[in-house]
Formats: structure tokens, sequence, C-alpha cells
């Protein structure tokens, strides 16, 4: 954006009076000094809004038949703010995951090591796979992780998520998992438990990936300040893989391709795994 136009959408999200598209409501306060973050009534936060609105367009909330009928979502990390809303727009396809499941006592989610243990599943099986701050827990590199949810999606399926950032002016940063310290993770990623910083590859790798397309998320300046959210602030990323992609055929056991599939995952990735891994 030029300067002109970047003054106009700052004056755009100044003038405009957010609603919460969680709970109706339109009081909010600082959060971590970040002003008009956290809704008063129902606690959420700006990226939470973003992330039901982004869900919503994208066609999650379409079919609340079970499947194989309704839409299959996998969820990771819910966070309480949405996983209601989650659970009702989608029905009982709706699964959660998380490496650390207790930390979710809203949801029933399923003990997950990423990427690894996405190997469950078979290729093919969802029709979203979601996540919300996320890949910069995941040791290992994005370009192992991305690929990873990516089979899982079906023809038309669509991976969505955000990361912090990324910067557009830098390039990715990664192997945080390898650090001795938090103080050290926290120094370079800007939280103790980041395991990388990301950049602009991040986006033109999920444009080269084939068999899909990527896109920004559609919101416009004018949603984003609704939601009360900064000009381009809070983005999401989609990859939509192609419907004519073949399918896997109906009733592959799920661990059929895992030994194959797992030894496509690099030794980096693997030994990043087995140090934060809890014994
Ligand atoms: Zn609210």
């Amino acid at each position: 954006m030029d300067t002109e136009s970047v003054d106009a959408a700052e004056a755009e999200f100044e003038e405009t009076a957010p609603v919460c598209n969680l709970c109706g409501g339109t009081e909010f306060k600082p959060f971590k000094d970040r002003p008009g973050e956290r809704c008063v009534s129902c606690k959420s936060l700006i990226r939470h809004r973003i992330a039901f609105e982004v869900y919503g367009r994208s066609g999650m909330f379409a079919s609340r038949r079970s499947p194989p009928y309704g839409l299959r979502v996998l969820h990771f990390a819910p966070e309480q703010k949405l996983h209601a809303k989650i659970r009702r727009g989608v029905g009982a396809g709706y699964f959660c995951a998380d490496a650390v499941p207790e930390a979710y006592r809203w949801a029933q989610c399923l003990k997950l090591f990423l990427p690894g243990d996405l190997m469950m599943f078979p290729e093919g099986y969802f029709d979203f796979v979601i996540h919300n701050h996320v890949m910069e827990h995941i040791p290992g590199t994005y370009r192992d992780h991305i690929p990873a949810f990516c089979r899982i999606l079906k023809p038309g399926g669509k991976l969505i998520f955000s990361t912090p950032g990324p910067d557009m002016n830098a390039l990715t940063e990664e192997g945080g998992e390898h650090f001795a310290t938090d103080a050290e993770r926290k120094a370079k990623f800007g939280q103790y438990n980041h395991l990388k910083k990301f950049g602009r590859d991040l986006p033109e790798f999920l444009n080269g990936l084939e068999g899909g397309t990527f896109a920004w998320d559609s919101l416009t300046t004018a949603d984003r300040a609704k939601l009360g959210a900064r000009p381009g602030s809070n983005r999401f990323m989609i990859w939509e893989k192609s419907r004519d992609v073949a399918a896997e055929p109906a009733g592959v056991p799920a661990t059929a391709d895992a030994a194959g599939a797992a030894r496509e995952i690099s030794a980096h990735t693997e030994a990043g795994i087995r140090r934060l891994k809890p014994r």
C-alpha cells in the first residue's frame, strides 16, 4: 500500500465501531498493550474473531450433516473462544487435536505430535485443516509441515491458518527447538516457546505448492476494522487442494501409507520432535 492508501485505511479503522462476531458485544478492552483487542463480554481476541469470519466465508459451516455426508474438520489447538461455535457450525465431523490435550479441557482433543502423527490419517480425509498461531510451535521446518497438512486434505479441501507475522520484509528463521534455553528462544523469536519466526518465503512456498492454490483471506480493510483489526493485520493464509487431484480410494486403512509417508519427513524434523516429546 502507498502512504496515501495506508492513511485512508488507518482513518477507516479509527472511524469504525467494532462488533464482536462471536457474541455481538460492542465493548472492547486492551490486551497486552494492544488497544481494542479483547471483547469485554466474551473475552475473545481479534485473531479469534478474524478466524471465525474467515472460517465462515470458506464454507466450513455449510453443512451440519455427519460424515461422510457432512464436512470433516481438523482443528489444532482449539481455542476456547471458538470451539463451541465451530462445533455447533460443523457438527459431528469436527475433530480437535493437540500435543498437550490437557490444556484444552473444553474440547475432546486427540493427542497428536506434529507433523509425524498426521500420518495416522489417510490421504484426503479432511475438508478443512485449521490452526491459529500453531506453526511457530512445531519443531522442524514448515517445508515439511505444510505438505503433511495438505496430504490429509480432500480434493477441494482447505488448509486455513495464521502465524505471527509473517514479516514480508524478512525470511523465515527456524530451529528454536535446538536452542539451549527459553531465554534464547524469547530473544530470537519473541516468545519462550516459539521455535521460529516466519517471513515472506512462507506464503511464497504455499503459492508454489503443486496440486492446489494459495490465497490470503478475503477480508477487506473495512471487514477487519469491524472486528477490531488494524489494516493488513491478523491475516490468514488459505491453501485449497485442487478438485482434480485423485483421492485415495475410500476405506484405505489410516496407517496404510504411514511408513512410506513418515520416511518423507526430514531427519531434521524427526530430531526436533524427539527433543521436545515428553518421555
Ligand atoms: Zn464477544
